[in-house]
C-alpha cells in the first residue's frame, strides 16, 4: 500500500499564492491571530497527524469494517478509537469552534485545509468529526444559548460527536416524504417517533454521546417541505451538568453492508419516542437543515478532491517505477530492460486528468472556504450578501461536479496501475470503492444539477450566476493584454460569454416547457464545473508565469503548475462542447420514448 504524504505544498500555493489568504486573515475581523507562523505550523501539524496516524488505519478500516451487535452496539475497526482519542487531545475538533464553547476560534478555512488531510488520508474516519462539524454550524446557527452552552461545548471538545438524519426508507431526494413524527410534550421537548435509514455515524465506540440533528413533522404540519421540524436528539440525555446522562429512546438496528467506506457506520436509527429538542422555528426544519447540508456539502465535494489527489499521488509514484515496454520515440532508460511507464503518452494523460482535478479542485474549495470566512464574520452586509450569493452557485457546483470528475480520477488512478490496480494490496480499487458514494450521498448530482440550474440560477435571474462570471470577466479584462498567458485567458473570456448566453436561451426553453430544463440540468451542472475550474486554473497559469518571469527557486513547481493548466485548457476544457451540444439537442430525445418502450421483454 503506497504511503499518503499531504499535498502541503499545493495547499499553500493555493491559499497563499492564489486566494491571497494572509491578507485575508488579516482583514477579516476575529481572523487577526491566524498569522501566517501560526498557520504552517498548524498545517504541518495536521499533515503529521494524518500521514501518521490515519492514513495506517485507512486499509484497516476497510478490511475490518464496522460490527454491530446485539443491542444496538456499534464496534468501530481497531485503532479508530485511539486515533480518535489523539485528534480530541490534540484540540483538533474545536480548531474553529467559537472561543466561548472551548475552541480555538480559528478560521473555518483553517478546519478546511484539516479536513482535506484527514479526508485523503482515511475518508471513512474522517466522516465522525466531519459530521460534528455540520451539527455544530447548525446549532451554532439555531439553536438556543442553553442548547449552544451544553452541545456545542461538548461537540467542540470532541468528547460528543453529531449525526445528520434527514433519510427515511421511502425518501432520499424527496424529503417532502418525511413521515417521523414529533409529539409536542407539556415541557417543551418532543416525543419524536420513526426510523431513518443510511445515518453515517449514526452509531459507534469513538465518543461519550452522540448528537443526532433529526428532521421530523409536527402535529397538524403542513404537507411537503413546509411542515418539517428539527430535533435535537442525543443518544444520552445531557444532566444537569450538561454531560452525558439517561439513555435516550434512540437506538441503532443495523448497520449496512456497502460498496466502500467500511470503516464508517451507515446506519438504521430507531427513535422510539425519543426525547427530541426544537431547534429554529417549527415547520422551518429543512431551512434550519440547509446550514448543515451546506456545510456537509462542501465537505462530500471535498471527497471529489480527496479521491483525484489520492488517486494522482499514489499512480505517479506507481508509475515512475513501474517498467513496461519503451517510449515510441526511442528508450528513456537504456539502462533499465524497460522504461517506466510515466513515458507513455497515455499514461500521462491518466495522471494529468487526476492532477488538473485535484488541483483545480482544491483552488475552487479554498475559494468557497474564503467566502465561508466572509459570510460568518464580514461586518458589511453588502459583501455577506456577495459572498452568500457565490456560495449558492458554487456549492451545488463543487458537489456535482467534483465528486463526478473525483470518480473519474480514481477509475483512471486504478487504470495506471494496470491489473495491479484492481488487487486490494495497492489500495487504488479501494480509493474509487470509497470516492463511488459521493455522486450518490448529500444530494445526488441529479438534484445537484437542478438545485444549480433550478434554484439557483434561473429562480434568481440569473444574479447569482453573474456574481461569478463578473468576477471571471474582471480578471480575464485585467489580464487580456498578457501576451504570455493569452493562450488561458481568450478561452476563458469566450466561455464565460457563452455561460450567460447559454443560461437565457435554457431559461427561454424551460419557460415554454419545464421539462427542457430537467433535460439541460445535468450537461449544465457538468459544463459550469469546466468553465468554474477553468478560472482557477487560469488564475494559477498566471500566478505561475508571473513567479518564472520574476524569477524564482522552484522553477519546477511554477512550469508544472502552466503545464497542467495547458493540460486543462487543451484537453479537459473540450469536452464543455459535448455538454453543449447534447444541452441544445433539446428535451425530446429523452422524453419522447414512452415508458412501456423502455424494457421491452418486460
Ligand atoms: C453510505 C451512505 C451514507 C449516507 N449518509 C447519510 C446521512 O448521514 N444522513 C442522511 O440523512 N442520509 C444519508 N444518506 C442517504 C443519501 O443522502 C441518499 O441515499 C441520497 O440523498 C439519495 O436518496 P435515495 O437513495 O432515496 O435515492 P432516490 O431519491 O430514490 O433517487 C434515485 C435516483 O433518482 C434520481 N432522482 C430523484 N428525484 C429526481 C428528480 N426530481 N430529478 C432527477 N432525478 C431524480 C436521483 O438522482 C437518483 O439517481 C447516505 C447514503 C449512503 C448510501
Amino acid at each position: 500500500m503506497p504511503e499518503y504524504k499531504a499535498p502541503l505544498r499545493d495547499i499553500l500555493f493555493a491559499r497563499d499564492e492564489l486566494l491571497g489568504y494572509p491578507e485575508h486573515y488579516r482583514s477579516l475581523p476575529g481572523c487577526e491571530e491566524a498569522t501566517p507562523d501560526l498557520v504552517r505550523s498548524i498545517l504541518q501539524e495536521s499533515a503529521k497527524f494524518c500521514e501518521e496516524v490515519l492514513a495506517p488505519l485507512n486499509r484497516v478500516g476497510d478490511e475490518e469494517g464496522c460490527k454491530w451487535s446485539e443491542g444496538g452496539v456499534v464496534k468501530t475497526p481497531k485503532g479508530f478509537k485511539e486515533a480518535y482519542q489523539q485528534y480530541v487531545e490534540g484540540g483538533w475538533a474545536g480548531l474553529a469552534s467559537p472561543a466561548e464553547h472551548g475552541g480555538q476560534g480559528l478560521p473555518e478555512s483553517l478546519a478546511v485545509a484539516l479536513g482535506e488531510m484527514i479526508g485523503q488520508a482515511n475518508w471513512a474516519w474522517g466522516m465522525y468529526p466531519g459530521l460534528s462539524n455540520g451539527a455544530k454550524r447548525t446549532i451554532h446557527a439555531h439553536g438556543t444559548e442553553e442548547q449552544r452552552n451544553i452541545y456545542l461545548t461538548q461537540l467542540a471538545s470532541g468528547r460528543w460527536t453529531g449525526t445528520m438524519c434527514l433519510t427515511e426508507p421511502h425518501c432520499g431526494s424527496d424529503l417532502g416524504m418525511l413521515r417521523t413524527k414529533a409529539e409536542p410534550q407539556i415541557d417543551g421537548t418532543c416525543k419524536i417517533t420513526g426510523t431513518k435509514i443510511f445515518i453515517s455515524s449514526g452509531e459507534h465506540d469513538m465518543a461519550e454521546n452522540i448528537v443526532h440533528i433529526v428532521l421530523a413533522r409536527l402535529p397538524d404540519a403542513p404537507p411537503g417541505t413546509k411542515g418539517i421540524s428539527l430535533f435535537i436528539v442525543p443518544k444520552f440525555l445531557p444532566d444537569a451538568d450538561g454531560e452525558a446522562g439517561k439513555r435516550n429512546a434512540v437506538a441503532c438496528g443495523s448497520i449496512e453492508r456497502k460498496m466502500g467506506i467500511h470503516g464508517n457506520a451507515t446506519c438504521v436509527l430507531n427513535f422510539d419516542g425519543a426525547t427530541g429538542f426544537p431547534i429554529g422555528p417549527p415547520n422551518r426544519g429543512l431551512n434550519c437543515m440547509f446550514t448543515f447540508m451546506n456545510s456537509a456539502r462542501i465537505g462530500t465535494a471535498m471527497q471529489g478532491l480527496a479521491s483525484a489527489e489520492v488517486a494522482f499521488q499514489h499512480a505517479t509514484r506507481y508509475a515512475r517505477e513501474r517498467l513496461q515496454m519503451r517510449s515510441l520515440s526511442g528508450p528513456k532508460a537504456p539502462d533499465k530492460p524497460a522504461d517506466p511507464i510515466i513515458v507513455h503518452p497515455d499514461v500521462r494523460r491518466m495522471l494529468l486528468t487526476a492532477r488538473a482535478f485535484a488541483e483545480g479542485g482544491r483552488a475552487l474549495i479554498y475559494f468557497c472556504a474564503k467566502q465561508v470566512d466572509v459570510a460568518h464574520r464580514s461586518p458589511g452586509e453588502a459583501e455577506r450578501a456577495q459572498v452568500e450569493s457565490l456560495l449558492a452557485l458554487l456549492t451545488p457546483i463543487a458537489k456535482g461536479f467534483l465528486t463526478e470528475v473525483g470518480v473519474e480520477s480514481a477509475y483512471l488512478g486504478m487504470q495506471v496501475f494496470g491489473g495491479h490496480g484492481y488487487i486490494a494490496e495497492w489500495g487504488m480499487e479501494q480509493n474509487l470503492r470509497d470516492a463511488r458514494i459521493s455522486t450518490l450521498y448529500e444530494g445526488t448530482t441529479g438534484i445537484q444539477a437542478l438545485d444549480l440550474l433550478g434554484r439557483k440560477v434561473l429562480q434568481t435571474q440569473g444574479r447569482t450566476l453573474m456574481s461569478f462570471t463578473q468576477l471571471v470577466r474582471q480578471f480575464c479584462e485585467a489580464n487580456e493584454t498578457d501576451a504570455g498567458i493569452c493562450e488561458f485567458i481568450e478561452p476563458l473570456s469566450e466561455l464565460n460569454k457563452e455561460w450567460g448566453e447559454l443560461t437565457m436561451k435554457i431559461g427561454a426553453a424551460a419557460l415554454r416547457n419545464p421539462d427542457e430544463a430537467g433535460a439541460a440540468a445535468f450537461d449544465y451542472l457538468m459544463y459550469s464545473g469546466y468553465v468554474t475550474l477553468a478560472y482557477f486554473w487560469a488564475a494559477a497559469a498566471q500566478r505561475a508565469a508571473k513567479k518564472r518571469s520574476a524569477g524564482t527557486t522552484e522553477p519546477g513547481f511554477y512550469t508544472a503548475k502552466l503545464q497542467t493548466a495547458r493540460f486543462y485548457f487543451q484537453r479537459i476544457l473540450p469536452r464543455t462542447r459535448a455538454h453543449l451540444a447534447a444541452i441544445q439537442s433539446g428535451a425530446g430525445n429523452l422524453l419522447d420514448m414512452k415508458e412501456v418502450d423502455f424494457l421491452i421483454d418486460a
